[in-house]
């Protein structure tokens, strides 16, 4: 009997079914772009790096920030993928790096935020959770990096677990022009509002699809739809069906479907916005 592979079964039934143009304006239409990965968490080795890419390639996610928490990370991830297409990076200190940011570390990010391929500055901001260091001390590196992106026009990604006020009052007085990202958005809808008064995006990860997220299920429909991002925040927050497992950029498809089904949407047109206002808020062109 004559085998017949899968990729000649597919065309067959695209062409017999007519469905094959939609076929292929599908696969070329659906883009995503992880806005927040820790790509270095994921895995150390930096092959496995590259071929954690490659897999969320192969799941149309063609776009990531690598985000770090230490300048250290930053530049362990940074030499290793500089010059792969598609991936991005920020550079920043973030709150659990408090007592220890390294020597130099303002004019390290300074210099760091020169290279190619280094689009923001974070993560940055509060984390009272995890009781990092001292409020004070938190506040003061949050404060002098929004300063620096400002000075540097930057927009800046924010981390905030446990001090949603803070993080607001400040940012109320400090976010740089360029903006800022709520990572890993998990405040409700009534901090939401206050918070769209600023110039702030709003990241849902993959704990927007979890049952229980009451709170970001009556967020999302108020929000601006300019001014949704989505990101895998690997290796962490695995959307549902993937509950259990080490994160990855590749599931990050899944949330971006939940949020279309959330809105009444058509996938493709919420994977185009999704796609867009990632690249209108890091300033990338939107190809
Ligand atoms: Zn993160």
């Amino acid at each position: 009997m004559e085998k017949v592979g899968l990729p000649s079964l597919a065309l067959k039934w695209g062409i017999e079914s007519g469905k094959f143009l939609s076929l292929i304006f599908w696969t070329k239409a659906m883009q995503y772009f992880d806005t927040h990965a820790h790509l270095g968490l994921i895995v150390e080795d930096p092959i496995e790096q590259l071929i954690i890419i490659q897999e969320a390639r192969q799941a149309s996610v063609n776009r990531i920030v690598s985000i770090c928490n230490s300048l250290h990370d930053f530049a362990r991830v940074y030499e290793n993928l500089k010059s792969t297409a598609n991936v991005y990076h920020a550079v920043g200190v973030s709150p659990s790096e408090v007592q220890n940011p390294g020597r130099n570390w303002l004019q390290t990010i300074e210099q760091s935020v020169q290279l190619p391929r280094v689009i923001a500055i974070g993560e940055i901001g509060l984390d009272y959770y995890r009781k990092f260091g001292d409020k004070k001390s938190q506040i003061e590196l949050f404060i002098t990096q929004l300063d620096l992106a400002a000075k540097l026009n930057m927009p800046v990604i924010i981390h905030n677990r446990d001090a949603g006020h803070d993080v607001l009052e400040i940012l109320r007085d400090r976010l740089p022009p360029r903006g800022g990202v709520l990572h890993c958005y998990s405040e409700d809808a009534a901090y939401a509002r206050e918070a769209q008064k600023l110039n702030l995006y709003f990241s849902f990860a993959g704990n927007l699809t979890y049952k229980n997220a009451r709170n970001l299920h009556e967020t999302i429909p108020e929000l601006p739809l300019d001014r949704i991002l989505i990101e895998s925040e690997s290796p962490f927050m695995a959307p549902t069906g993937q509950k259990g497992k080490r994160n990855m950029p590749k599931y990050l498809p899944e949330t971006a479907l939940h949020l279309a089904k959330m809105l009444d949407m058509e996938p493709e047109a919420m994977a185009a916005q999704l796609w867009e206002n990632a690249n209108r808020f890091f300033g990338l062109p939107n190809e």
